[in-house]
């Protein structure tokens, strides 16, 4: 058996070794290491694949949370809501700019931020959403979408983990993940569904003034050289990622597939296990894209479990094992215990397994067994 690996970027690298090579040797011989063609290429596809307007390609998927949230001109003191049950990014650049971070808790089921938490949340002061597709897995669109417009919010989607992921509303209509708020935000880090060699992230919007604005924050708030009108930040890819990232674009309908029917063989395996549940997928397949495979262990035996996994030689993630209200950087007095019942039980309940591209049936078996046999 090959060695299980939590993400195979290796393997996938020999799948498209000859297209990267050949990019990369291409961009050392032009010496354009930066806003070469690569980047401008790139967000074209990008913007077609994903059916929006505009993307605008930065340094990462940090800098383009940031950047989505100065484009859209929040002021210190502006409440954001986001999830308590998500990765810490979303929570630091509300905080760096000085707006009030407000965590609310999560759906058991699907892990995404809860919308009843979200409208108890809601002050005059509260001025954006932020939900996070968790895992690969689009939030509750339509319910998060009308509390926006009912309370003139603006909603920051935090795409990280779900690029390729398709939502479907309520009337029938199909759209990407990324492309239903006000603006969103992703990220390109190695291990992600659409991962660079290095850093990368892009804000995405149909929103041509935004755009606008947003393009000229990326670069140091110029809209013409060195007229500074705004202040902003120096966020770029670079051409070696796009590059990168132009080879994998095509396939990554294909990758998101490779997830799905690997989820699949986990869940066939597990779902009947006594003290195990494996994800819940609203709606169709298609809405999940299984950034990560992550089950919720019963009774207490989540940490054994885990400790059986290592022995074994199989590797496992806890994400997340600290709420972040509980986190000192964003301890905040207004936070109740008793509002965030959810995460308090996901920190102790979730474990994800090994999830990329390359797992073949013998590994899926082998992971399984070893869960099976510590649970029987
Ligand atoms: C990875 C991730 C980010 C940050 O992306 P970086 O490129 O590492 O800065 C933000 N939010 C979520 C949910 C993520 O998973």
């Amino acid at each position: 058996m090959k060695k299980i690996q939590m993400v195979d970027l290796k393997g996938q690298y020999e799948g498209i070794k000859d297209e990267v090579n050949a990019s990369m040797q291409e961009i050392l011989e032009s010496t354009a290491f930066i806003n070469g063609p690569q980047v401008h290429d790139f967000q074209k596809e990008l913007q077609e694949y994903l059916g929006v307007k505009h993307v605008i390609p930065c340094a990462n998927g940090t800098d383009a949370l940031q950047i989505a949230m100065m484009g859209l001109g929040l002021k210190p003191g502006d409440e954001v809501i986001t999830a308590d049950f998500t990765f810490a990014a979303t929570v630091e650049v509300i905080a760096l700019l000085q707006l009030t971070p407000v965590l609310v808790d999560v759906d058991p089921k699907t892990f995404n931020i809860d919308t009843e938490a979200i409208k108890r949340a809601i002050t005059p002061n509260t001025k954006a959403i932020v939900p996070v597709h968790l895992f690969g897995q689009t939030a509750n669109m339509d319910e998060i979408m009308k509390i926006a417009r009912e309370h003139d919010l603006f909603v920051i989607e935090d795409n990280a983990q779900a690029i390729g992921a398709n939502y479907h509303s309520a009337n029938g209509n199909s759209q990407k993940a990324g492309t239903i708020g006000d603006v969103a935000a992703t990220s390109f880090f190695p291990s992600k569904n659409l991962g660079c060699y290095g850093d990368g992230g892009a804000i995405f919007t149909n929103n041509d003034e935004l755009a606008h604005d947003i393009r000229g924050i990326v670069n140091h708030g110029m809209y013409e050289r060195y007229h500074h009108d705004v202040v902003g930040v120096n966020s770029r890819l670079d051409s070696f990622q796009a590059g990168v990232l132009r080879a994998k674009l095509p396939k990554l309908d294909h990758y998101n597939s490779q997830r799905q029917q690997a989820a699949e063989k986990y869940t066939s395996a597990l779902k009947n296990v006594e003290g195990i549940e494996t994800p819940f997928l609203e709606g169709k397949e298609d809405t999940h894209v299984y950034h990560q495979y992550t089950l919720k262990i019963k009774d207490g035996k989540r940490d054994a479990l885990a400790k059986h996994l290592q022995e074994k030689g199989i590797p496992f993630g806890i994400y997340y094992p600290i709420p972040l209200h509980r986190q000192k950087a964003y301890l905040d007095e207004r936070y109740n215990e008793a509002d965030f019942p959810v995460t308090n039980m996901l920190v102790q309940e979730v474990i994800s397994l090994p999830m990329h591209t390359e797992l073949d049936d013998e590994q899926i078996n082998f992971i399984t067994s070893a869960i099976k046999e510590f649970l029987a």
